[in-house]
């Protein structure tokens, strides 16, 4: 190795290391021990860890994904193309749509941030108190803000509440459905109805991430009504059940004009990479893979439930691959402390619920982990006052 390429291996090294003591370090990385970068493995969570902190799907991808993405990395030197037309054509026949009705991006994040930095130059985003807020709050950095319903002590979203806070200065209400962390889901036909009222004053964005994971993904899917004309933006995602979060493509459909609107703020096709379109486009119509995500996703859950209570906790309803459990008395980040400690991976406080800790539903092994460190963790960590 010459002189110069030690200085830039040497400068790298400082740099990422930097980057990893910053906020923006992705779930899992930050419980890396110090020094522990050096053995990470380059992709996934360290063996024997068990990670749980950002609703992935360890089951994906799919077989046909990844024999899709070693044919497509053969074509890595070319941007994307023909692949991305074939995949807005399968969603949008899926749905009864056209191509034009279809926004794809790196993750759903992409879209939705596009969208959030588009609507927040005329806006305000209304959203509940506890919602997946990461690309609302980009949007709003440069300009317009965030307006947040009173807390709820059902945790539950309060859709008349919601109807009664759109003011004239909303540009957006902001609804995830399964809400995250909570992993509850609203009721299809009120779901349905206050979409439509709240969509006649001002633009309603449902984010359905988790839709494929839920009891009926038909019924909780507001995609019919940007058929019916409705001004409506659905977003989705292949990070979950699909089992794609590392290849990062997601989606926003809605009327044709407004995917044209939100188009002026996004990166488009560059923002696409060949290998995860391809994973995307095997995957989108695989039912026994899904079935069978699914299918761990339930076994995970009740494990999880009967683990909580053996040890005197419980959980929210979930219809996700995620839960959000009661604390009682105990703080949310001593126990996230505690559980690394042990190995197991779990997302510490959100905002002010203190006492709120969630926990993904990962391979089995990695759900039993969780189980099993259960009773020395919740030893280990003090009650507090509530
Ligand atoms: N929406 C919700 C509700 C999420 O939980 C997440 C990821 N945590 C996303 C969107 C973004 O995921 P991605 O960019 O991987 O599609």
């Amino acid at each position: 190795m010459s002189n110069g390429s030690a200085i830039n291996r040497r400068m790298f090294l400082a740099g990422s290391s930097a980057a990893i003591g910053s906020s923006m370090v992705l779930p899992g990385l930050a419980a890396a021990a110090p020094g522990a970068m050096a053995s990470a493995p380059a992709y996934g969570p360290l063996p024997g860890v068990a990670k749980l902190n950002a609703n992935e799907n360890p089951y994906g991808p799919s077989p046909a994904a990844l024999k899709a993405m070693d044919a497509a990395m053969r074509k890595g030197a070319y941007y994307v193309n023909a692949s991305v037309t074939r995949l807005k054509a399968m969603i949008a026949e899926r749905h009864g749509l056209t191509p034009d009705h279809i926004l794809l991006s790196s993750g759903s994040s992409g879209g939705l941030t596009y969208l959030a930095q588009a609507v927040s130059g005329s806006g305000k985003i209304l959203g509940p108190d506890l919602f997946w807020d990461t690309t609302a709050r980009m949007g709003t950095r440069q300009q317009g803000e965030i307006k947040r319903l009173p807390k709820a002590s059902d945790l539950a979203i309060n859709l008349a509440a919601m109807e009664d806070a759109i003011s004239d200065d909303v540009a957006m209400v902001q609804i995830t459905n399964p809400n995250n962390p909570t992993g509850m889901v609203l009721a299809p036909d009120e779901l349905t109805m206050f979409t439509k009222r709240a969509s006649k004053k001002t633009l309603v964005l449902l984010d359905e991430a988790y839709n494929e994971l839920t009891d009926d993904p038909e019924a909780n899917s507001m995609v019919p009504l940007v058929k019916q004309g409705y001004n409506v933006v659905v977003a989705r995602t292949f990070s979950k059940i699909y089992g794609l979060a590392g290849m990062r493509v997601g989606y926003l459909i809605a009327a044709p004009e407004t995917i044209d609107m939100i188009s002026q703020y996004a990166l488009g096709d560059y923002s696409l990479n060949q290998a995860g379109v391809a994973a995307a486009v095997a995957s989108y119509d695989d039912e026994p893979f899904l079935a069978y995500a699914k299918a761990k996703v339930v076994e995970a859950r009740g494990l999880i439930s009967d683990g909580l209570a053996a040890n005197g906790l419980s959980a929210l309803p979930s219809s996700t691959n995620f839960m959000f459990v009661d604390l009682g008395k105990r703080s949310a980040e001593d126990f996230r402390a505690a559980m690394a400690q042990r190995n197991v991976l779990i997302r510490g406080i959100y905002r002010d619920y203190t006492q709120w800790s969630r926990v993904s539903m990962g391979e089995i092994k990695d759900v039993r982990q969780y189980v099993a460190a259960l009773p020395s963790a919740l030893d280990a960590i003090p009650e507090v006052a509530v």
